[in-house]
């Protein structure tokens, strides 16, 4: 189910807490809101649509992936860019990591551990800032 995008700053700047098997429909629901943002949107987190729970969708590569309790555990390679956020105006600048490892829950709850590069983990660094509150 798409739902509504929130833009208090406020609200997201609440940090959200771990997902349970009982957050498996809210990522389901983040699949769905990002499908229908694909043209201007690459990432969400449950927080933009109201929950705080730690759970994201991205888009990897044009394959739309949903993990719960994801976490950064390496990065490395640091550079300076600039990034926009459906929940906010404008653009602003912020530091990202060219190569990241990121630990991860499934639908299923399984848990993964995998090397991204590039977009693709910009877009998990600005979704997992989400999850703890954090605003570009
Ligand atoms: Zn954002």
């Amino acid at each position: 189910m798409k739902r509504a995008i929130v833009t208090s700053r406020l609200a997201l700047r609440m940090p959200s807490e771990l997902a349970t098997e009982q957050d498996v429909a809210i990522a389901q629901d983040l699949l769905d809101t990002l499908a229908a943002h694909a043209n201007e949107c690459v990432g969400l987190a449950a927080n933009m649509v109201g929950i705080r729970k730690r759970v994201i969708a991205i888009d990897d590569n044009g394959a739309h992936v949903a993990m719960l309790n994801p976490e950064i555990i390496e990065k490395s390679g640091a550079y300076q860019t600039e990034e926009g956020c459906l929940s906010l105006p404008g653009r602003r600048a912020t530091t990202r990591y060219q190569q990241i490892v990121v630990r991860w829950q499934d639908l299923g709850m399984a848990w993964h551990e995998q090397r991204f590069t590039g977009w693709t983990a910009q877009i998990i660094q600005h979704e997992v800032d989400h999850c703890n509150g954090i605003l570009i």
